[in-house]
């Protein structure tokens, strides 16, 4: 399995995947850095939503379409409301949620498009982000796992709509598990470790316990759902770098107490 690298390059470094972009697939994950934010979110906070200047968060916008070589416009953004919900993008939603918050597309929290130069774009800050490629059919599918999607299997959700649209076999297609909070850092009450033991209960060492502590590791159970539902393992390749574990490169809204900024998943097929 190929990995993901960190892209270095003027003027936003950003996490991408070149055996994807080889197959003409356009994907990257924004680290806080080169943007024009200031205070908690320094810099390159591209979440319309955290109380942030409205015109600081267009500018990083721009930055990030002149990494991507788009506009602002071929983007498109939905909710994200920690659900489960899949909607399928194509021209008609170029736009949607990208220079005002409220017409993101409502209710969704993973996009799915077959149309070349769409790119979705979705915002994190401890979540997981997963990408999701079909090579086949020519499809990409964003998803935003937090603990709630990740309990909603919000990715098996995707590859059936991918499937019933497009005809996508999860057995071809390709996933990539971005960075997000890890097993490190992803404290959980002992409510919720339960409902999870529940959820997943033949993934024992999906959370760890130290003392009265237990840890989930998101990205593991992602991997897992993914797994199980047919993506072969050679073919997903996961970034497991914990956004609270590095203030220098990424927001984490658990270690900033909810006062933060939002890096930024972007996945489109290349026109
Ligand atoms: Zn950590």
């Amino acid at each position: 399995m190929q990995d993901w690298i960190m892209c270095e390059s003027e003027p936003l470094p950003h996490i991408t995947l070149p055996h994807w972009q080889n197959e003409g697939v356009a994907l990257g994950f924004t680290t806080r850095q080169g943007g024009v934010s200031q205070g908690n979110y320094k810099s390159l906070n591209l979440g319309l939503h955290v109380g942030d200047q409205e015109e600081l968060v267009l500018e990083n916008r721009r930055r990030l379409a002149a990494v991507m070589a788009s506009g602002l416009d071929d983007m498109v953004c939905c909710e994200q409301v920690h659900g489960g919900e899949v909607t399928v993008v194509g021209t008609g939603e170029r736009g949607r949620g990208i220079r005002r918050l409220d017409d993101a597309l409502p209710g969704y929290d993973a996009m799915i498009t077959a149309e070349p130069g769409v790119y979705l774009l979705s915002f994190y800050a401890d979540c997981v982000p997963v990408y999701i490629f079909d090579p086949v059919h020519r499809v990409v599918a964003s998803a935003h796992c937090g603990w709630k999607g990740t309990m909603a299997r919000i990715t098996v959700n995707t590859l059936a709509v991918m499937n019933r649209e497009f005809g996508t076999q999860a057995d071809a297609a390709w996933a990539f598990i971005g960075p997000g909070i890890g097993p490190c850092c992803f404290q959980i009450s002992p409510d919720l470790g339960r409902r999870v033991h529940d959820e997943f209960p033949e993934w024992h060492d999906i959370i760890s316990t130290t003392g009265d502590s237990q840890y989930w590791n998101l990205t593991a159970t992602n991997a897992r759902i993914l797994q199980a539902v047919g993506i072969k393992p050679d073919n997903i390749a996961i970034c497991e770098l914990c956004t609270a574990c590095h203030p220098e490169l990424f927001f984490s809204f658990r270690r900033d107490r909810g006062e933060t900024g939002r890096m930024a998943a972007w996945l489109g097929l290349q026109r």
